[in-house]
């Protein structure tokens, strides 16, 4: 099992971050892997997304040097954990600004958290500040959603030499597990044209499934579910299945 520490990351929003941090760790979840999920969002979607409320404390106070059992809270889902995020944790982007080793809190936090739990997922905000940095200094792999659009490829050649800066100044594990094609609408020309593109721009970066637009998927968060959950036998269940089957046999 290729389990490890994954973080979610595009300074785009509304990607597909969220919905994969959630649906994958549900996938893995389901297939028996304990799980945690890392809410450092301040928008808090995947918290949401999930039901939860952030009663037991949440990233910002670990963060602040609280324990990671402190924080951990057991979500709907038997194996599927989450540390909620709030949104105070805006304010924490100025706390961490403002000390040298900043970037490396989150990583501190989670030293010897693969003893506790074979798969975490961290859901980072849509932009490259000290949250997403720090996401990408704690990770042993990024995943990259990309939105199959028009402007796909916009934004993603910065984004991977950041992450190139990251494992070279700060995190030398870092690798990219891959680059996830999301919201692909078979149908239209537009979306086999874009994922042609990036396939040949990135090669075997891309992951082979790609996840199709499904309503399931877009529904799923306002009933506080994951898809798994809400609609296992969706497209949208099936494709977050496949690359769960893709991170396990090592990607
Ligand atoms: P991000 O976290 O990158 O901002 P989200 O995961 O929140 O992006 O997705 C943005 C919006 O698109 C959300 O409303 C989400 O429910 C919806 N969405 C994400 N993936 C899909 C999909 N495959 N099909 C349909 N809707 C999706
Ligand atoms: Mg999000």
């Amino acid at each position: 099992m290729a389990g490890g520490i994954y973080a979610l990351a595009n300074q785009k929003g509304g990607v597909g971050k969220t919905t994969t941090a959630v649906n994958l760790g549900a996938c893995l979840a389901e297939a028996g892997e304990r799980t945690l999920l890392v809410d450092l969002d301040p928008q808090a979607n995947a918290t949401a997304g999930l039901g939860v409320t952030a009663h037991g404390g949440s990233a910002y106070d670990l963060l602040d040097g609280a324990s990671l059992a402190a924080v951990t809270q057991r979500t709907g889902l038997r194996n599927l954990f989450i540390v909620p995020s709030v949104s105070d944790l805006a304010g924490a982007v100025v706390e961490l600004a403002q000390h040298s080793t900043g970037e490396a809190y989150l990583a501190q936090a989670l030293a010897g958290v693969s003893e506790e739990f074979s798969f975490v997922f961290i859901d980072s905000p849509p932009s490259l500040g000290p949250l997403t940095v720090n996401a990408l200094t704690a990770a042993d792999r990024v995943i990259v959603p990309v939105q199959c659009e028009y402007y796909a490829l916009e934004g993603l050649t910065q984004l991977l030499r950041s992450i190139e800066l990251i494992r070279a100044r700060l995190n030398p594990r870092l690798a990219v597990a891959g680059i996830l094609l999301t919201m692909v609408d078979a149908r239209t020309k537009l979306s086999t044209q874009v994922i042609a593109e990036v396939r040949a721009a990135f090669g075997d970066l891309v992951f082979e499934t790609t996840i199709p637009r499904s309503v399931r998927l877009a529904e799923a968060p306002s009933h506080g579910l994951p898809i798994t959950a809400y609609d296992a036998r969706s497209s949208g269940a099936a494709a977050y299945f496949r690359v769960a089957g893709e991170l396990a046999g090592c990607r």
